[in-house]
């Protein structure tokens, strides 16, 4: 197949492992833990990786190995490797990258496991992480130290969808010789693809839109191949491999991923329009909207909005709370990114532990509600959201 004529469905629907003597018509499930050798001379040289294949399912699998694949194509990277779940990726990804020492400088406003890990266990290892404000990337430069090693942010953020400028980020990577890695999550390799813009490495939580059907956890790291190489070696000694049975669900996703995207997209949007327009909410937060603080910059880089609206409601933390409590259509669920709708209340659940000063300092103000538009038919989850309002 030559790559570089066909498009991104194409791609994700044809790129897949070769036939068996079978002549399946839809790639099988490898459910296998190790492979066999012909002979101790094959052996040998597969374990010396004088040969590329495969070896055992910790290292890597045909089912895993064709959603990394698929995922390298679609960000246009040069390798990649395949975790249980995505913050198996993040974690790995910078472990295996780092050393006591190091020093990261990332936006404050990242999904919360990951800051757990930036603030409670890198520091157990002298790596010590400084925080800018996304909306202030002016001043990311003035964090950058000599040991810094590391410039990490996603975009859009989860739960406030601000957005920043890859093409800024990925020329202070650049000016600093700092690796740059994205957390491409929110947007899929359909919205947006952070190499194009710079970024040395990409991770996802595939559990989101990438499965998109809320039924397996999954992440995956991709991008240059030197970098690769060492979250390669230090997962396979670790072991955070994604299973090949989830593989193969997430590789099946990813022949549907344009359109489910496209339709997510379009959901969101009128869902933006609907409560932009709605006397009880304050503000609304949508890549794809004019409104939007950092819209050029969205349409800049991004193909489509995405399918996360965050909006005020009017009255603060307990107009939040009854707002949930009133939703019938609709799922309350730490998803998001399935095809069911799914709406959550930060400022009482998932960021609840933070103070008011730290909740502000991540967009999070106490009446945000998030908004993860799934594909039921939209005049229904909109009227779902209209008497959960009124
Ligand atoms: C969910 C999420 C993760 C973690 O992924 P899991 O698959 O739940 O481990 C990391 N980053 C972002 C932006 C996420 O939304």
């Amino acid at each position: 197949m030559n790559d570089q004529e066909f498009g991104f469905e194409t791609q994700a629907i044809r790129n897949q492992l070769e036939r068996t003597q079978y002549l399946e018509h839809s790639v099988p499930l490898y459910l296998t833990s190790s492979f066999v050798f012909e002979d101790a001379e094959d052996m040998r040289a597969s374990f010396a990786e004088e040969k590329e294949r495969n070896i055992y399912s910790r290292y890597s699998n045909p089912n895993t190995n064709e959603f990394v694949d698929k995922i390298c194509k679609m960000e246009g990277a040069e390798a990649g490797f395949a975790f249980a779940s995505g913050m198996a990726a993040v974690y790995s990804t910078f472990a295996a990258l780092l050393k006591s020492g190091d020093h990261i400088v990332s936006a404050s406003s990242v999904f919360g496991a990951t800051h757990s890990l930036f603030m409670k266990y890198f520091p157990k290892w002298n790596i010590e992480t400084s925080y800018f404000d996304i909306n202030k990337p002016e001043t990311i430069e003035s964090f950058i130290k000599p040991n810094t090693k590391i410039l990490f942010a996603e975009s859009p953020t989860n739960p406030a969808v601000d957005i920043i400028d890859l093409e800024l980020l990925g020329a202070i990577a650049k000016k600093h010789n700092l690796i740059l890695i994205i957390d491409n999550c929110f947007a899929t390799p359909y919205i947006q693809q952070p190499i194009k813009w710079g970024a040395h490495l990409v991770v996802h939580s595939a559990t989101k839109l990438i499965d998109g059907q809320g039924r397996v956890l999954g992440g995956v790291t991709v991008g240059r191949a030197d970098l690769m190489k060492e979250i390669y070696l230090f997962s396979r000694l670790t072991g955070p491999a994604l299973s090949p049975f989830n593989a193969w669900v997430l590789s099946k996703s990813l022949e549907t991923l344009a359109v489910r995207v496209e339709k997510h997209c379009q959901n969101a949007l009128q869902v933006a329009e609907f409560l932009e327009n709605h006397p009880k909410v304050k503000q609304v937060k949508y890549p794809f909207l004019k409104s939007h603080p950092q819209y050029d910059i969205a349409k800049k880089q991004m193909s489509l909005g995405g399918n996360i609206v965050a909006f005020e409601i009017k009255g603060g933390l307990e107009a939040g709370r009854t707002f949930l409590d009133k939703i019938k259509l609709c799922s309350l669920s730490p998803n998001l990114g399935d095809t069911r709708t799914i709406v959550t209340h930060p400022a009482s659940t998932t960021h609840s532990k933070l103070s008011v000063e730290e909740r502000l300092a991540v967009s999070i103000t106490d009446g945000l509600v998030r908004v993860s538009v799934g594909l039921e038919t939209v005049k229904d989850v909109i009227a779902d959201l209209e008497q959960a309002l009124s």
